[in-house]
C-alpha cells in the first residue's frame, strides 16, 4: 500500500486528479478509498497489484477521460471488463486502470437479432437478456467472462460450430483511440480497425460498445456425457468432435469428476473424460449427433436434455470463481498416442486436483470464414488443446502447479501449433507472435502503427507498431 501513495505522489499532482474526478460521471477510486483492494483485484487471485488509480467509467466519455490522462501523466493503462485476463493483465502496479465493469448495458433489437452491448456485461449478461426473444449469440463457454476481453480475441464459444466466433457475429464496435477520439468500426468504416479488433485483442483502443448479430437459438441441446478416461476414448474423440453435425459443439475436460448429483459417488474425485455438448437445433438431431461419442465407451454417467441456453453456463459455473491459474494452449489437427500418454499420465500426477486437460473440436462455420477475413485467423484447426491448472489458496506453491502445466505442454507441443491470444498468460512475445500467422501480425503491427503508434495500449498480449 506505501508503495501505491509514493507513485501516486510523484508522479501525479492532487490538482490533475481532482481535475480529473471533476471530469468523470463514474468513479475515481484511490488507494485510499474503501473500495480499492477490491477494484484493484481480478479474477486470477495469485495477481496482487497496486495501481495507482482506477476510472471506474459511467460511459465513454470517462474511458476517453482515463485515456487522455495517462497519455498526459505518462502512466501504464491496464483495461478492464470482466477482469479474467489469465496473466491479470487488466491490472497494473503504479498506473491507472479504465475499469468498465459498470459499462454493462444491453439493447436487444428483436426485429434485427441484433444487440448493442456495452463491454462490461458478460457472457450470462447478454445471454439471459436475449433469451426471452429466443435469440443468442455465440460467447465463451463461461457465465463471469468478460465481453470486452473475450470479443477482442475472437471468442470460442458454446455454438462455435454452428455459428462461428463470437467476432463472426460482430456488425460493429465503438473504440476510443489512444489520441481521444470515439470511432466507429464496421465493414464500412476503419475497415481496416475492424479488422484488427476481431481477434487482435486490447491493442487498438478501447471498445466501449459492441453491435452483435443474434441467432435465433432459444432452447439446446446440451449437458455433460462422462466418460472413462483411456486413451481409445480420447482418441474416438479426436476424430469425432470435428467432424460431428456442426449443430454441435463439444468441450471436452481431462479431469477429477465433481460430486455431481447424476454422478455415482464411488466416481467422485477419480479421472474421467468429461464431454459437455451444446446442440443447436431439433433435440431429436441433437440425440442423434450424439450417437458416435456415446459408441466410445459406456458413459459413466450423462445428464443431456434440453434447456434453456443460459442453463449451460451452470456446468462451468465452478471455474468461475476467483482462483490461482496458469495455462498453455494450442490448435492441432490431432494428438499422437505419445502426447495422449502424456496427458493420461500427468494427469496422474498432478499437482492440484483441479487440473484440467481440455480438448475443444472446431470446424464447422468457424472453418468456413476466410482465415484473413479477420485477425483470428487459426480457421482450418481441427481442434484446441488447453492445459490448465486452477489452485483456490494464493498462497500455494505457484512455481509448481506452472510448472506442471508447462511441462506437459512441452510434451504436447510438437503436435500442436499457433494459439489463441485470449488464453495466453504470461507465455512471453514468440507465443504473442504463434497467436498470428506472419502476414497477420505484420498487418495487425501496421493497423497499430496507425491507431496507437506509441503504444499506449501496451498492457495487453502486446503487438508494437510496425515502425
Ligand atoms: C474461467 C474462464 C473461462 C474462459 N472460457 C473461454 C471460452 O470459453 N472461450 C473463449 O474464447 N475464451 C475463454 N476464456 C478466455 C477469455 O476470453 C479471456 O480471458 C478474456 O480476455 C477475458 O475477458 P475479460 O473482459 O473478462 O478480461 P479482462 O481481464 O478484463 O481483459 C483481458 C484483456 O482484454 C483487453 N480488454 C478487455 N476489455 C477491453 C475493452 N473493452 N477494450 C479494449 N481492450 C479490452 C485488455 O487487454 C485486457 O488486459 C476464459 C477465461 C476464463 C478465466
Amino acid at each position: 500500500m506505501v508503495r501505491v501513495h509514493v507513485v501516486t505522489r510523484e508522479r501525479l499532482n492532487s490538482g490533475a486528479i481532482a481535475t480529473l474526478r471533476d471530469r468523470i460521471f463514474g468513479d475515481l477510486i484511490l488507494p485510499d478509498d474503501p473500495r480499492y483492494d477490491t477494484a484493484r483485484r481480478v479474477v486470477n487471485v495469485t495477481v496482487d497489484r497496486y495501481p495507482a488509480l482506477i476510472v471506474r467509467a459511467a460511459d465513454a466519455y470517462d474511458v476517453i477521460q482515463g485515456i487522455e490522462f495517462a497519455r498526459e501523466h505518462d502512466l501504464p493503462l491496464a483495461v478492464r471488463s470482466g477482469g479474467h485476463s489469465a496473466s491479470g493483465l487488466s491490472t497494473t502496479d503504479g498506473g491507472g486502470v479504465v475499469d468498465l465493469s459498470r459499462m454493462n448495458a444491453i439493447d436487444i433489437d428483436p426485429e434485427r437479432a441484433t444487440a448493442q452491448v456495452q463491454p462490461g456485461a458478460t457472457s450470462a449478461d447478454l445471454a439471459g437478456h436475449a433469451q426471452p426473444y429466443g435469440l443468442a449469440l455465440s460467447t465463451g463457454d463461461s457465465a463471469t467472462v468478460g465481453l470486452g476481453g473475450l470479443t477482442l480475441g475472437g471468442g470460442i464459444g458454446w455454438f462455435v460450430r454452428a455459428h462461428g466466433l463470437t467476432i463472426d457475429n460482430l456488425r460493429a464496435v465503438e473504440v476510443a483511440t489512444a489520441d481521444g477520439r470515439l470511432l466507429t468500426a464496421s465493414a464500412d468504416e476503419h475497415a481496416d480497425l475492424f479488422w484488427a479488433l476481431r481477434g487482435g485483442g486490447g491493442n487498438f483502443g478501447i471498445a466501449t460498445r459492441f453491435e452483435f448479430q443474434l441467432r435465433p437459438v432459444g432452447t439446446v441441446l446440451g449437458g455433460v456425457l462422462i466418460l472413462p478416461a483411456s486413451r481409445e476414448v480420447i482418441e474416438g474423440y479426436l476424430a469425432y468432435a470435428p467432424q460431428a453435425d456442426e449443430g454441435l459443439t463439444t468441450i471436452a475436460d481431462l479431469m477429477r469428476v465433481p460430486p455431481l448429483p447424476f454422478v455415482p459417488e464411488e466416481q467422485h474425485g477419480e479421472l474421467a473424460f468429461v464431454v459437455m455438448v451444446c446442440f443447436v437445433g431439433p433435440a431429436d438431431e441433437g440425440q442423434r449427433a450424439l450417437e458416435p461419442l456415446r459408441a466410445l465407451a459406456t458413459p459413466i454417467a450423462e445428464m443431456v436434455a434440453p434447456l434453456p441456453y443460459p442453463e449451460m453456463f451452470a456446468f462451468t459455473e465452478a471455474g468461475t470463481v476467483p482462483h490461482g491459474g496458469s495455462i498453455r494452449a494450442g490448435f492441432a489437427d490431432t494428438l499422437p498416442p505419445d502426447a495422449i500418454d502424456a496427458i493420461l499420465d500427468a494427469m496422474e500426477n498432478q499437482t492440484s486436483p483441479l487440473g484440467i486437460v481440455q480438448l475443444r473440436g472446431l470446424g464447422g462455420a468457424l472453418a468456413r470464414v476466410p482465415a484473413d477475413a479477420t485477425a483470428f485467423a487459426h480457421r482450418d484447426r481441427a481442434l484446441f488443446v488447453a492445459i490448465v491448472n486452477v489452485w483456490m489458496d494464493p498462497a500455494e506453491d505457484a512455481a509448481m502447479h506452472r510448472a506442471w502445466v508447462t511441462n506437459l505442454w512441452d510434451a504436447v507441443w510438437p503436435a500442436a501449433s499457433g494459439t489463441y491470444v485470449n488464453f495466453l498468460d504470461d507465455d512471453g512475445e514468440e507465443r504473442i507472435h504463434d497467436a498470428y500467422p506472419d502476414a497477420t501480425f505484420r498487418r495487425l503491427a501496421d493497423v497499430k502503427r496507425r491507431y496507437d503508434p506509441d503504444n499506449l495500449f501496451r498492457l495487453n498480449q502486446n503487438i508494437p507498431p510496425m515502425p
